[in-house]
């Protein structure tokens, strides 16, 4: 069992052993690593409200289903240094990195405000004493002091550690500058007020959104004359083709009209065919008739006017 009690001088009353009075079991949850492997002091934020304890923290750890505290300091809004869990334990507070880490947890959301200057001059002796006094051979700089989510997907400890920004919460914990600006206010939320008393709040401009449905109208305004413009269109084809179509049915009635005078010749035709047919048949029954009489048989007309004339001459 790790039994590394620690003396910090510069923090005077200001660090507590925590250790043994913390809720949950401090000394023997948690699994014992060797200094050496030692390389990071891990700043995070605890994402509660300000007064929350180590007690209150072990006690959430805990319904995580965690042994107990996951972190080895905690640093209250006062300025008080909590050593809860010894530096010769590996705990949970870096995913797959935890014999790596000594955890060091500064109560308070950094999403939403930052570190009292307490907490930064509290932190930045404790990081100096790591760094600087204690026996750990692989934490020899500031460099080995490093946010949260420099070692894991995580926003902890918040906006304002970015290493890339002059003067982020890692630079002023390392040369203890401490704040004396008013902590940022969220530019994200929109306030509607009416005599001093907050109406409304949205996580977006009003006037954004109010701008963005403007264009939404516009551009449906301009489909609406579109789809005007084309039905116009369509509507003067459309008449086009009336017309049209009353031209070829005036056509079609005159056709058949024309059709129905042809028709009417042709049954004149007939009839005058039929009357034609009633004479032929007529003359070919008178035909038949004239026939039918004896016929002189025997001399063609000159004999008969031969015979005629010679029989007037035997009168005589
Ligand atoms: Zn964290």
């Amino acid at each position: 069992m790790s039994d590394n009690p620690l003396s910090i001088q510069e923090l005077g009353d200001s660090f507590v052993d925590y250790r043994q009075p913390i809720w949950g079991n401090s000394y023997t949850w948690s699994w014992e690593r060797p200094i050496t492997q030692v390389q990071y002091l891990v700043i995070h934020h605890t994402v509660t409200s300000s007064d929350a304890t180590p007690d209150d923290i072990a006690l959430f750890h805990k319904a995580r289903g965690w042994g107990g505290i996951g972190y080895h300091f905690i640093v209250t809004k006062d300025g008080k240094v909590w050593y809860v869990g010894d530096i010769g334990t590996a705990r949970a507070n870096v995913a797959n990195m935890n014999e790596k880490v000594i955890g060091i947890s500064l109560i308070g959301d950094f999403t939403k405000e930052l570190p009292t200057d307490e907490q930064i001059t509290s932190t930045h002796l404790l990081c100096k004493f790591l760094v600087e006094t204690a026996s750990i051979p692989n934490v020899k700089s500031w460099e080995s002091v490093v946010g949260h989510k420099e070692l894991g997907s995580t926003a902890c400890p918040g906006a304002s550690w970015d290493k890339a920004i002059s003067g982020d919460m890692w630079w002023r914990i390392k040369s203890n500058t401490v704040y004396s600006a008013p902590p940022p206010q969220q530019d994200d939320v929109y306030k509607v007020t009416f005599k001093g008393e907050v109406l409304a709040t949205y996580e977006f401009n009003p006037e954004d959104k109010i701008k963005g449905l403007d264009s939404k109208l516009k551009t449906a305004g301009d489909e609406v004359s579109r789809l005007t413009s084309e039905n116009a269109s369509l509507t003067s084809e459309l008449n086009q083709q009336e017309t049209d179509n009353g031209d070829l049915l005036s056509q079609l009635r005159e056709s058949n009209t024309d059709r129905d005078k042809a028709k009417t010749t042709v049954i004149n035709l007939e009839r005058q065919i039929d009357v034609a047919l009633d004479k032929l048949k007529t003359q070919e029954i008178t035909i038949e008739a004239l026939k039918s009489q004896t016929p002189i048989t025997g001399y063609t007309g000159w004999q008969l006017i031969g015979e005629g004339i010679s029989k007037l001459f035997k009168r005589k």
